[in-house]
């Protein structure tokens, strides 16, 4: 081979090369990146999905078909991921307890009926586990009257202890009588005019009542606050503290880094899985959001 044939080989060979790097460079770029686990600095990387019902009608933002909600199941078995509690990922912060490879978090708030006739039955049949934040007046009222209308119906205190005992369903707080916006109060906020006094004890007053329903119905305390519609601020913050949970769930939009810090815990995002939507949609869309946070 001569001198300019060499010369030529090798320059063909180094566009060659470039144009290899360039399209990689493409491809990882058109790519999500999901680190379900980073694990050189112990941060995981924990989607919680915002679940209210599952019926067969009435679908929207809180509601979804037992078919969806099976899809999700099937994405999630598909995918390799482990639904997890809240118990686990306060234990994987305090207590260096492992957690399993894409760890993922079924959240369900308010406590209805559905849960107990269409959301149960899946989770027994796919080996799943859901985090389920209940109201404790729901519960306490319609263990009182046996009215089972699928429209308003909340479980009752049976329905609850069956399902805990099961272990695929971990009952955390939801408020006790919180969960309104009546006379001024939205949720758990403090009222204009209210005394900071006056608001911390209601406040203390309502979770305990909660604690202790869930604490003699189930035998286990909850650790979790999930605020009712999402509102919270610095005063309730501290009550929710005070009162020793360890972690509160909000409905900011985002996936969680979660660090061996225990502040890490408190203000939990999650994703609203809505009718019409694709689990497997939702969690790379909020995965992605990872790429510009600053956590
Ligand atoms: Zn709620």
């Amino acid at each position: 081979m001569d001198k300019k044939a060499k010369v030529n080989l090798l320059s063909r060979g180094i566009l060659i090369g470039i144009l290899i790097t360039l399209v990689l460079n493409l491809i990882k770029d058109s790519v999500v990146e999901v680190y379900p686990v980073l694990s050189e600095n112990q941060k995981i990387c924990v989607p919680i999905i915002m679940y209210h019902q599952v019926k067969n009608y009435g679908y929207g933002k809180d509601v979804i078909s037992p078919y969806e909600f099976e899809s999700d199941l099937v994405y999630l078995k598909e995918n390799n991921y482990t639904t997890i509690t809240m118990n686990d990922l306060i234990d994987y912060v305090y207590n260096d307890k492992q957690l399993p490879k894409n760890p993922i978090v079924l959240s369900f708030d308010d406590g209805h009926l559905s849960i107990y006739k269409y959301v149960y039955p899946l989770l027994k049949e796919y080996d799943m586990k859901i985090v389920l934040s209940v109201i404790g007046k729901g519960i306490d009222d319609f263990t009182k009257v046996h009215d089972e209308n699928m429209a308003y119906s909340h479980v009752t205190w049976d329905q609850i202890k069956e399902m805990k005992e099961s272990g695929h369903i971990e009952v955390q707080n939801h408020s006790y009588n919180l969960h309104t916006c009546n006379n001024g109060r939205i949720g758990c906020l403090q009222k204009r005019n209210e005394s900071l006094e006056d608001y911390q004890l209601l406040l203390s007053d309502d979770l305990e009542k909660c604690q202790n329903q869930i604490v003699i119905n189930t035998g286990s305390v909850p650790n979790t606050f999930a605020y009712p519609y999402g509102e919270t601020s610095e005063n309730c913050d501290s009550v929710v503290r005070q009162l020793g949970f360890k972690a509160t769930l909000s409905c900011r939009y985002g996936v969680n880094i979660i660090e061996k810090n225990p502040e890490k815990l408190y203000g939990l995002k999650r994703i609203c899985r809505a009718h019409n939507e694709y689990v497997g949609k939702l969690i790379k869309e909020g995965m992605e959001t990872l790429k510009y946070s600053s956590e």
